[in-house]
C-alpha cells in the first residue's frame, strides 16, 4: 500500500513523475488537472463551468474537486495506493481530504525555481488524447509534435500561455505552498530538490520511498 501526494509548482514535474511511479508501484495517478481537462473536452457540464476558470488559470471550486478525488480513490483500482497530482491544492482541500479519512503516506514535494518553472511550463507539449506530457527541449518526443503513447498530434496548454503561468505561480507560493508546512507537521513531507533531469529526480523519490 503507498499512497502519495505529489506537491510543487506547475511544470515542477509532478506529472511526469507520477508516470514514472505509477507504472513501477502499479498504482493509479489521480490527477484533478486531468480529470477536469477530460470534462471539458467531453462537454459535460462540470466541463463547461470549469473551462473558463482553467484557461484563466484559476482554481476550480472545492466543492467540485473534494467529490471528485473522494469518488475516484473508493474505486477498486485504488486498493494498493494512488498517488494524488495536483491536489490537494489549499489548506481547505488538504484538510477536506482528511476530514473524509483519505491518509497519506507521504508528500513529495518537488522543489524548483520560478524562473526554470517559466521555461519549462512554455516547452511544454500535452497529448490531448492521453494526457501524456512532453518538453520540446528537456523531453521531446520520438517524431516531433506527436505523442509517443497514443500518436495524437501534441498541443500546447492554453493555460501554459506566458501571463497566465505567472498567476499561477503567483496562486501556488499563495494557496498551495502553506501545504508544506501543514504536511510537515504531519510528519509527511519529503521535500526533493528537482535535479533538472526526469531519472536523477526519480532515483531521489524512489530512495525516499524505498523502492
Ligand atoms: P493542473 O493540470 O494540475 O496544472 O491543473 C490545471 C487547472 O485545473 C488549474 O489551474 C485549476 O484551474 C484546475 N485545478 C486542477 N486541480 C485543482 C484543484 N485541486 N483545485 C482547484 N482547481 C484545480
Amino acid at each position: 500500500m503507498m499512497k502519495l501526494i505529489f506537491l510543487g509548482p506547475p511544470g515542477a514535474g509532478k506529472g511526469t513523475q507520477a508516470a514514472i511511479i505509477s507504472k513501477a508501484l502499479s498504482i493509479p495517478t489521480i490527477s484533478t488537472g486531468d480529470m477536469l481537462r477530460a470534462a471539458v473536452k467531453a462537454g459535460t457540464e462540470l466541463g463547461k463551468q470549469a473551462k473558463s476558470l482553467i484557461d484563466a488559470g484559476k482554481l476550480v471550486p472545492d466543492a467540485v474537486i473534494i467529490p471528485m478525488v473522494a469518488q475516484r480513490v473508493a474505486q477498486d483500482d485504488c486498493q494498493n495506493g494512488y498517488i494524488l497530482d495536483g491536489v490537494p491544492r489549499t489548506i481547505a482541500q488538504a484538510e477536506e481530504l482528511e476530514k473524509a479519512g483519505i491518509t497519506f503516506d507521504h508528500v513529495i514535494s518537488i522543489e524548483t525555481d520560478d524562473a526554470v518553472i517559466r521555461d519549462r511550463l512554455t516547452g511544454r507539449r500535452v497529448c490531448p488524447g492521453c494526457g501524456a506530457t512532453f518538453h520540446v527541449t528537456g523531453n521531446p518526443p520520438r517524431t516531433e509534435g506527436v505523442c509517443d503513447v497514443c500518436g495524437e498530434k501534441l498541443i500546447q496548454r492554453k493555460d501554459d500561455a506566458a501571463d497566465t503561468i505567472a498567476h499561477r505561480l503567483e496562486i501556488y507560493h499563495s494557496e498551495t505552498e502553506p501545504l508544506k508546512e501543514f504536511y510537515a507537521e504531519r510528519g509527511l513531507l519529503r521535500a526533493v530538490k528537482d535535479t533538472g533531469g526526469i531519472d536523477s529526480t526519480n532515483a531521489i523519490i524512489m530512495d525516499i520511498l524505498g523502492k
